[in-house]
């Protein structure tokens, strides 16, 4: 008889999104002429940059010419990209990256889950609260947990809060943990991590013989220049931390997938003999055999990024964002509500007023301005009381969602 993984009955139903369109939709059934504006989505919204586009449609005609069409590409990616990458996005920013530490993939996303592939069963394992659901999620459903508390919290997890208490950033554990998941710039909180913080947390890794999963989908969107952008900018990182970066948020990628892992060549973990392994040879493994590379096209338009006007039209896009997170947020403030993040995040992380819950918070917005957000009591347990708003969004719904809530709130 055929049997499961039983991990995946562990698994939260997936209720923070479908509860969201099940309200939005019972609401709009019984408002049918309300005109709802959806400021919960984590997802880009404006077209792929001009750059991207044209090399994508150049290497669609490559791919039909007998001299340069490419079947199976490198695992790990075409040269041409990993090559541009390590020397713009790191060593550039005087981060010791290699070529070929840099693993080209389809998301951030599966690699995030894959890189558990490589690690053993038996780690402690730390993630931030609020905190993006894909690291809690893949660790259940690889047997590193337990069940779930009514708060949704997974036992056998580390959970380190951030909230307004200790200014959003994720305290050094006590105890020792194993892997440890930081994700700055923070979704869903929008806030960043000083070089201070970081040089806090690889300290603690290195001493603890730790590895940190680095997730730096949002380094694009950092504005303040002290901040760092990469891990690798602190002193010790390549011997303790896995970095994951993608062209989702910064060029708008989301649909067309593509993204990069830095695995540096120093890093080790202990084997069951108590070896030290070079977990680069075990992602290289890893990579080659259960994945065949990311289409030629794709990487021909992640590549275009790093050109001239590609930099020019990211940056552009960035900016773009940036602009409706800060029409957010001062809206916001000058409505009364207290608000964070969104200055060097795409996220604004609101502060619920007048102590109602998250989902209180969500009923009252689409009830009184039909504008939709997201409840972070979704995102865990020290979530609640706070309300995840994404700049996300053209800026007419921006314009118009702020002002029916400045007006709506400013008046109670
Ligand atoms: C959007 C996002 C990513 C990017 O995922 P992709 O699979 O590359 O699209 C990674 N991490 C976080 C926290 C994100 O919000």
């Amino acid at each position: 008889m055929a049997t499961i993984n039983d991990n995946y009955l562990k698994l939260k139903a997936g209720y923070l999104f479908p509860e969201i369109a099940r309200r939005v939709n019972a609401f709009a059934s019984e408002n049918p002429d309300a005109k709802i504006i959806r400021l919960g989505i984590g997802d880009v919204t404006e077209p792929l940059p001009e750059a991207c586009r044209t090399a994508m449609i150049k290497a669609v005609e490559d791919m039909g010419e007998q001299a340069s069409f490419r079947g199976y590409g490198p695992e790990q990616g075409y040269a041409w990209l990993r090559e541009k990458i390590a020397t713009q996005d790191f060593q550039a920013r005087n981060c010791a990256v290699e070529a070929e530490e840099i693993f080209v993939s389809d998301g951030s996303k599966c690699d995030c889950g894959n890189i558990l592939d490589i690690f053993g069963d038996n780690n402690t394992i730390a993630v931030t609260d609020p905190v993006y659901p894909v690291y809690v999620d893949t660790n259940v459903m690889a047997g590193h947990t337990g069940l779930a508390n009514e708060q949704g919290e997974f036992e056998g997890l580390v959970y380190l809060p951030i909230t307004a208490d200790n200014n959003f950033t994720a305290q050094i554990p006590t105890q020792k943990v194993d892997l440890i998941y930081l994700c700055f710039p923070n979704n869903p909180t929008g806030a960043v991590a000083t070089r201070e913080h970081l040089k806090a947390w690889v300290d603690y890794a290195r001493a603890n013989g730790s590895i940190i999963f680095f997730d730096a989908a949002y380094e694009a969107f950092i504005t303040d220049p002290d901040l760092p952008h990469s891990i690798y900018e602190i002193e010790g990182a390549r011997e303790c931390a896995i970095e994951f970066r993608s062209f989702s948020k910064n060029a708008g990628f989301t649909g067309t997938r593509c993204a990069f892992t830095v695995v540096p060549k120093a890093l080790t973990a202990k084997a069951a003999d108590g070896s030290d392994v070079e977990l680069w040879k075990l992602w290289n493994r890893r990579q080659s055999t259960k994945f065949n590379g990311v289409s030629y096209i794709v990487q021909r338009g992640a590549e275009a990024v790093y050109s001239e006007e590609g930099q020019a039209q990211t940056k552009a896009l960035i900016q773009f964002y940036m602009e409706n997170a800060r029409i957010i947020r001062e809206q916001l403030t000058a409505a009364g509500i207290a608000v964070y993040g969104g200055v060097n995040a795409p996220y604004v992380w609101v502060k619920t007023p007048a102590g109602l819950s998250s989902w209180e918070f969500f009923d009252k917005l689409l009830h009184t301005c039909n504008v939709v957000g997201t409840p972070g009591s979704g995102f865990g347990a020290a979530g609640e009381g706070y309300f995840r708003i994404s700049a996300f969004n053209s800026r007419a719904n921006v314009e118009e969602a702020m002002k029916r809530i400045t007006e709506k709130f400013k008046a109670s």
